[in-house]
């Protein structure tokens, strides 16, 4: 069965990147797995998950380099990563490279993905948008440290970002929704909405208007993808399977010229 492999077509034209939003279509995984499972902290099998890394890796073009994942905790870390041969990035939510040759992997289900490139530059970043993530404010991080690191400047990032849950499906309590606008103001208004009584919040929409706000152009974010709960044949989806599911990733990185 074919993979389903979302990417950006406005980055098809650049020369090296390869990156990518994959679903659970065509993968090894059973049961409440069942699909293209890449997480091997879900309680999946070992070797299933291991040979669904490889044909995912396949899918997206890394014949060669290893994909980092990180130890996602819902928190706003973010780590630089040098070493070709790291696997395990540790605990963090965000990873940022400027070597190429390094793949950076964000799992999710139901949270926002988000990939940045700087393609000047050729930097990638990775992070993992769930609702502490947004109150955290990791996107912004994430612009401040292609800033004060790398001196590249907001208008000079692209980000996409990848399936998520919707505002059809995200439901949440005050003890969500309360914070995020207490945070974010008038950058909630778009993105959080009251259904029969109830908050829903549009992370993803909420994470491009703090993008936008940071300074990166309307016209360099992309959303990709349908609402992962809605989408049950392609997506893995946390809140749909009620916590024991599998997990999506998302990837971003730059060939070795
Ligand atoms: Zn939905």
């Amino acid at each position: 069965m074919e993979l389903t492999h979302l990417t950006i077509p406005q980055w098809q034209k650049y020369d090296g990147l390869l990156h990518g939003f994959m679903g659970r279509r065509g993968g090894q995984s059973v049961g409440c797995y069942a699909g293209l499972n890449v997480s091997y902290r879900v309680g999946d099998d070992f070797k299933t998950v291991s040979q669904n890394v490889c044909d995912m890796k396949a899918a997206i073009g890394i014949h060669d380099g290893k994909i980092v994942t990180m130890q996602q905790v819902h928190g706003d870390n973010i780590l630089e990563i040098t070493d070709r041969k790291m696997k395990e990035a540790g605990e963090a939510d965000g990873m940022v490279t400027a070597e190429n040759g390094i793949y950076l992997g964000v799992l999710t289900a139901d949270c926002v993905p988000l990939l940045f490139i700087a393609p000047k530059q050729r930097l990638a970043a990775a992070v993992h948008a769930g609702w502490r993530g947004t109150l955290a404010g990791i996107a912004t991080k994430t612009v401040e440290f292609f800033q004060t690191r790398y001196g590249v400047e907001a208008a000079d990032l692209e980000v996409a970002l990848g399936p998520s849950i919707g505002v059809c499906c995200y439901e949440v309590n005050d003890d969500v929704a309360t914070p995020l606008m207490k945070k974010w103001g008038a950058l909630t208004t778009p993105s959080i909405a009251m259904k029969d009584g109830k908050p829903h919040v549009n992370l993803s929409r909420l994470n491009r208007d703090i993008l936008r706000d940071a300074g990166v152009p309307g016209t360099q974010l992309f959303q990709i993808g349908p609402c992962t709960k809605c989408a049950a044949e392609d997506f893995y989806s946390y809140r749909r399977e009620a916590g024991e599911t599998g997990r999506q990733i998302g990837v971003v990185g730059w060939l070795p010229s």
